[in-house]
């Protein structure tokens, strides 16, 4: 039976209640089970049913699907009375109109035989998106008021079920451009960074395999180290490639211990003087033994990509690298005294590609050395910061925890 609804009769104290309660879940709760959930639960002293099915209209299929049921009263798993749910879901959402199926009274029925349909299209902007049925076993039958309160709890639904497409719409669309854009980054930095050192390496291998020239030992050995260079280089960019997307999708795992910072800097200490001799570097430590709770790879690859930074940005400037802690963190900085990052990129640099631009591009590199910086850190629990002033020089600070929670510690063993 069919029946469109009569606006009978005002809402009792408690209903009023109850609807106003209804509100609320609509504005406070974002997630859409545990607001159907909250609606069913404030529904039930007010308008007693035992079952409720949400039926939503599966766009790729057309089909009516069921996507929400709770079984609050008598008897039944929800499963069993979805047949008949099916058809007053169907009858709704294609009618748009209230749908009621009542058995006749038969006193020596089983209750549970005997199911009393409600079904509700669910209308959004005037489009159906589903239906909401009700099934109360034994009676007794709807009154007005009752299908009244179904009606309402069926638009409120209704508005979840907006609110929650449309959250799940603007969330794509979000991603759709952000994902457009990184791709597109991408791809433009990557494949000018791996041309680069692949055309040298190509000129230099095809210059030194021409059979037209007779190169002494001296030519050649000059052109097989700018391959030596070009091809650590590549290496390097394609580490960072992999690392920043291993960082990215959170599945770089650290490998968490205790590690001394005096320690940790004296034996990059070697390297450093050895790559980068246009800059002089400084250590300053406290007296005492400074521990951090690191891995201590990854912590290496920080400060030697700060310390490379230094000697690409900052040539021929000192380099200070100071430690010191506090009761919880331990104060990592490296200072350099370059020519420093203008004020408006300063909030930029940590971001993946992101490069200041420069009027003439003396200085190679791809923007991913900071954001692996961060990234590491950040899965330390710790942080990085940037200070700097043009024409005077740029300080990193890296803050780590002295020591993690005992559980983290775990895990990280
Ligand atoms: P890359 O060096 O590969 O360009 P990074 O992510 O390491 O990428 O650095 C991002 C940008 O920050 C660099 O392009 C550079 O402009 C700036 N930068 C980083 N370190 C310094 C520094 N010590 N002095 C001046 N500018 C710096």
């Amino acid at each position: 039976m069919k029946r469109s609804n009569k606006n009978t009769g005002a809402l009792q104290l408690e209903e009023l209640k109850a609807v106003y309660a209804i509100s609320r879940v609509i504005v406070e709760t974002l997630e859409f089970d545990k607001a159907l959930a909250e609606i069913v639960r404030l529904s039930r002293p007010v308008f007693i049913f035992d079952n409720l099915i949400l039926y939503l209209l599966n766009e790729t299929n057309q089909v009516l699907e069921p996507a929400f049921a709770r079984a609050i009263g008598r008897g039944r798993a929800v499963a069993e009375e979805l047949a008949w749910g099916d058809l007053a879901a169907k009858e709704a959402f294609e009618s748009g109109e209230i749908f009621l199926k009542e058995p006749a009274p038969d006193p020596d029925a089983d209750r549970l035989d005997q199911g009393f349909y409600l079904g509700q299209p669910l209308t959004v902007g005037g489009k159906t998106l589903g239906a909401l049925v009700f099934i109360r076993f034994g009676g007794p039958a709807y009154t007005d008021e009752q299908i009244n309160l179904a009606e309402f709890i069926a638009a409120h639904v209704s508005q979840v079920l907006e609110h929650q497409r449309m959250v799940e719409r603007i969330a794509n669309l979000e991603a759709g451009r952000r994902l457009g854009e990184l791709q597109s980054d991408f791809l433009a930095t990557v494949s000018h960074e791996l041309k680069t050192p692949l055309g040298f390496i190509k000129g230099y291998a095809t210059t030194l395999l021409r059979q037209d020239a007779d190169w002494n030992k001296a030519e050649s050995r000059e052109f097989l180290s700018v391959i030596d260079e070009e091809t650590d280089h590549l290496g390097n960019l394609v580490n960072n490639l992999i690392d920043s997307s291993r960082l990215q999708s959170g599945i770089l795992e650290m490998e968490l211990q205790d590690v001394e910072m005096e320690t940790l800097i004296g034996e990059l200490l070697d390297r450093w003087q050895s790559h980068y001799p246009q800059i002089q570097i400084d250590v300053i430590t406290p007296e005492n033994e400074t521990h951090v709770w690191a891995d201590p790879i990854r912590l290496s690859q920080v400060m030697e990509n700060l310390v490379s930074n230094a000697a690409k940005y900052a040539a021929n400037s000192r380099v200070r690298i100071e430690v010191e802690e506090d009761n919880e963190r331990v104060f990592i900085r490296v200072a350099d005294s370059g020519p420093g990052i203008a004020a408006e990129h300063l909030d930029q640099v940590f971001k993946r590609f992101y490069r200041v631009p420069e009027p003439r591009e003396t200085v190679r590199g791809s923007g991913l050395g900071l954001y692996i910086c961060h990234q590491i850190i950040q899965a330390h629990e710790g942080r990085v910061d940037v200070v700097s002033k043009v024409g005077s020089g740029t300080t990193f600070t890296v803050q780590l925890p002295k020591q993690l929670a005992p559980q983290q510690a775990q895990e990280g063993q």
